[in-house]
């Protein structure tokens, strides 16, 4: 096993990860609220997630991902009834959604995709525990409170001020600031709103539904127990806007009930930041997944885009660096073209497997270092711009080359989405070809550039070459 170390949020130190149980890695990640489209700074998270999965994966490691769906919380209820649907019919369109936009980014699936709603058995059964335990208790509202000040843990993730906590004060709503923390709800007496949309549910300690922060340690704790007798996750993952107060509750919920730690490393992604701010719906800079694909932007170059960016610093989004990934992944679909069609220059060794083996080891060096994929990427470049000047000198050794290119390439997998040739536009290039023949023949270059003109604005491009006229859609 390769010796992969990663930021721990809980310890602020970049530590080696030591799983409970190799070579099985436990991830767990926080997933959508599917109240409506996850924009493109939910899924910057999302492919910092799958560049840890794939990269855990490629050293060797048996992940078991789980990633959970929200579909029921303050925000969901709320646009459920605003748009006067049942929770269900609200959120489902929306969770069809994700998994059409995390297919379009080629984001691996995760294992099990829990949602909230199907949990509320063992949600229940999580708060009679904290009751019985006596780190929880019911306020005269009918709800049910986490009572930080019997968890002398609270606040460790976020660095919380002891000193600061409102202890016997209460925050009901999901999400509240770090200067407020205070007891939170784990369970929420279910009003008319509640009811209306059909997030209600009988329970021991009274009619309601679940907080947010309730659900994940639920699922994930029953995900792991069932299917491994685990009560701590070897990594926990999310976005930083997430450490407080969510990953903080989760950590109290989990280890008030289970004494055992919850997570052994906590990796949390910087913001993406539209025109210097973070993206949201409230500043009108929100962008989704499904924007990008409706543009036609290649998949390849959003995930080369969120690579040449560490995981733990904030990312601007705009068009000039979305513009420089496009072009990066043309070279690189290029390169690769070159490199396969080299072939004749043999499976053996040579200059170009050396360049291969060389940029291996530097990029398996700089994932190694807590995920440095703007390091790996650069690797990757300079091994393109180097092995170019070797073929140009007819150097050997590709075919080792291609598959040290097609190994690193595999993790990142930042090559051009290969173009859909239907049956219509062939036929229609072949006409087009015949006819700049014809016009050729004839001396007829201003038609036969006109011809070539228009080929190119359809994104054909055409090469004459000594066996016929070459082309391929780019
Ligand atoms: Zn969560």
């Amino acid at each position: 096993m390769s010796p992969l170390s990663l930021y721990n949020t809980l310890t602020r130190r970049v530590e080696p990860l030591e799983p409970l149980a190799p070579p099985r890695v436990t991830l767990y990640t926080c997933g959508p609220t599917v109240w409506n489209y996850a924009h493109i700074g939910n899924f910057r998270t999302f492919l910092f997630e799958d560049l840890l999965r794939r990269w855990l994966e490629h050293s060797g490691y048996e992940v078991f991902h789980v990633m959970n769906l929200t579909d029921v919380d303050d925000r969901t209820i709320k646009a459920a009834a605003a748009a006067g649907k049942s929770l269900t019919e609200h959120t489902e369109p929306f969770t069809q959604a994700f998994f059409e936009d995390r297919d379009y980014l080629r984001i691996k699936p995760a294992h099990v995709y829990p949602r909230a709603t199907q949990y509320i058995k063992p949600m229940v059964a999580l708060v009679s525990r904290l009751l019985e335990r006596g780190v929880a208790y019911k306020g005269e509202d009918g709800s049910v409170y986490f009572a930080i000040a019997k968890f002398p843990a609270y606040g460790r993730l976020s660095q919380l001020d002891r000193r600061e906590l409102k202890t016997g004060a209460r925050v009901s709503s999901d999400e509240y600031a770090k200067d407020d923390a205070r007891d939170f709800a784990l369970w929420k007496k279910s009003d008319a709103e509640d009811e209306a949309v059909g997030a209600a549910w009988d329970a021991p300690f009274g009619r309601g539904r679940p907080g947010w922060h309730l659900e994940c340690s639920a699922m994930s704790l029953d995900e792991i127990g069932r299917r491994f007798g685990a009560e701590t996750l070897d990594i926990h993952a999310g976005g930083v806007d997430l450490i407080f107060p969510h990953h903080e509750d989760e950590i109290a919920q989990s280890e008030a009930a289970t004494g055992k730690p919850f997570a052994r490393h906590w990796l949390h992604g910087e913001f993406l930041n539209v025109r210097g701010t973070k993206m949201s719906k409230r500043f009108g800079n929100f962008l989704t997944a499904r924007d990008l694909r409706d543009q036609g932007v290649d998949a390849g170059a959003v995930r080369l885009l969120f690579s040449q960016t560490h995981y733990r610093q904030s990312i601007d989004f705009n068009d000039e660096a979305l513009d420089g990934a496009r072009e990066g992944v043309r070279r690189l679909g290029e390169f690769r073209e070159r490199l396969t069609g080299d072939g004749g220059r043999g499976t053996g060794d040579g200059p170009l497997a050396e360049l291969g083996k060389k940029m291996e080891a530097e990029f398996t060096a700089a994932l190694n270092d807590d995920l440095n994929a703007p390091r790996a990427v650069a690797a990757l470049f300079e091994f393109v711009r180097a092995a170019n000047r070797g073929m140009d000198g007819g150097a050997a050794g590709s075919g080792k080359a291609l598959a040290a290119f097609d190994r690193v390439t595999g993790v990142l997998d930042v090559l051009p989405t290969p173009k859909r040739l239907d049956s219509a536009l062939s036929a229609w290039v072949e006409e087009r070809l015949a006819a700049r023949a014809q016009a050729r023949k004839s001396k007829d270059f201003k038609a036969a550039d006109a011809i070539r003109a228009e080929l190119v604005a359809r994104g054909v491009e055409i090469e004459d070459t000594p066996q016929g006229t070459k082309w391929r859609v780019v």
